[in-house]
């Protein structure tokens, strides 16, 4: 965070948006919803990415966020509960708010919320093969 600017979740107003609190993060409805019911699990302290957060932090973030999709499974009958957050690994702007968030948006039948799973072919074992070698080469 640059000084001088306000993060809009460090400094949270919507207070009567919070559906949960505990001493590492908080959870509340979305300002800008992806779909109605649409839940931020938002770490307390600043961070920017997924990848920032401690071990224990990303952990904790994990299971509070499946305390709250089980709530909003009863709260709203969703068709499916879809949990996703973006690293802006570009900085092209995919994140609104730069405060890491993680999203739980239900899905109802006959929303406009468009997700495209569009599958590639498959590369073929040679080339999985040398992605998982690249990849595995990374992991520490
Ligand atoms: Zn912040």
């Amino acid at each position: 965070m640059p000084e001088n600017s306000v993060c809009p979740f460090c400094e949270f107003e919507d207070q009567r948006a919070v559906i949960y609190v505990d001493e590492f993060c908080f959870a509340a409805i979305s300002r800008k919803p992806i779909n109605k019911y649409h839940v931020m699990v938002i770490p307390k302290v600043h961070h920017e990415n997924f990848v920032d957060l401690s071990d224990e932090l990303v952990a904790h973030i994990f299971v509070v966020a499946k305390k709250i999709s089980l709530a909003v499974r009863k709260a709203c009958d969703p068709a499916a509960v879809l949990h996703v957050s973006d690293d802006e690994v570009s900085k092209k702007g995919y994140n609104l708010v730069s405060h890491y968030k993680f999203h739980i948006i239900p899905r109802f039948e006959h929303d406009s919320v468009v997700v495209d799973y569009h599958r590639e072919e498959d590369p073929g074992i040679e080339a999985r093969a040398e992605f998982a070698e690249r990849i595995k080469n990374e992991i520490n």
